[in-house]
């Protein structure tokens, strides 16, 4: 293996594995939240649908250099169906404006492409802060990790896994919500763990369609998780509401 490669590893370990932004979880009560990447236009249509049809508002990390493009799986979202989210109360977060990998760019070129995102939502949704960022292809880096959590409220990874007790902003834990992955035991279990340790779930996804992608989910399971989750009596709310019931420490 050559050296750069070794040491893009190792970055890439410490950043996952070493908790560079901690907060102790101060939650009432468990919390899900549902989160979307990119967008793609089902998502932004069907899926904030399924959301509005249960009273529930998500998260979406838009990458603002892709709306309108198409992607290997799926149509992206138009301006207009962002500022139809951003109006209808779901929060808007950032991705990099050009969907790129956060641990292949400089610090300067992470900023500009964080502040190329801000200045396209804006245009879109008017004057909007985006305190929530997920790390592209959940690609990431020790120091731009560091670089992005002086900058946001918190960073949402794509590793799997439940948010309790002890928690980094800087690598939030996810849950996919995919078909392919998430079967019905693995979402009693995830609910489960939620229950015993007071624990922040959060679901993310991309596509939402009948035959989703591979990282996508249909109306059918979206439906059934919430369902399961209501049936819990969980709170479903955005990432940036979860962060205040979570408790973020004073500015
Ligand atoms: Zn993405």
């Amino acid at each position: 293996m050559k050296l750069r490669e070794f040491m893009a590893g190792l970055a890439r370990k410490a950043g996952r594995h070493l908790n560079t932004q901690p907060l102790g979880m101060r939650n009432r009560e468990p919390l899900v939240s549902f989160t979307f990447d990119d967008i793609a236009d089902s998502a932004a249509r069907h899926g904030a649908a399924i959301l509005d049809a249960h009273g529930i508002k998500g998260t979406f990390y838009v990458a603002a250099g892709l709306l309108g493009t198409r992607d290997e799986f799926w149509n992206l979202a138009t301006a207009d169906d962002i500022r139809r989210l951003n109006a209808a109360g779901h929060e808007i977060g950032c991705h990099t404006h050009d969907h790129r990998k956060v641990d292949e760019l400089s610090a300067a070129e992470l900023a500009a492409q964080c502040d190329a995102n801000h200045a396209a939502l804006t245009a879109i949704c008017g004057p909007i802060d985006l305190p929530n960022f997920a790390y592209p292809f959940g690609r990431q880096s020790l120091p731009r990790k560091r670089d992005l959590q002086r900058r946001f409220t918190s960073c949402r990874s794509v590793y799997e896994g439940l948010n309790a007790g002890r928690i980094d902003r800087a690598m939030l834990r996810v849950t996919e919500l995919y078909d392919r992955t998430l079967t019905a035991d693995k979402l009693a279990r995830t609910l489960d763990a939620a229950a015993a340790q007071n624990g922040w779930v959060i679901f993310y996804t991309h596509d939402v369609a009948d035959n989703p992608s591979w990282i996508g989910a249909s109306p059918r399971l979206m439906t059934e998780v919430i369902e399961a989750v209501e049936a819990r009596g969980f709170p479903c709310v955005t990432v940036r509401e979860a962060l205040a019931r979570i408790g973020l420490p004073e500015a």
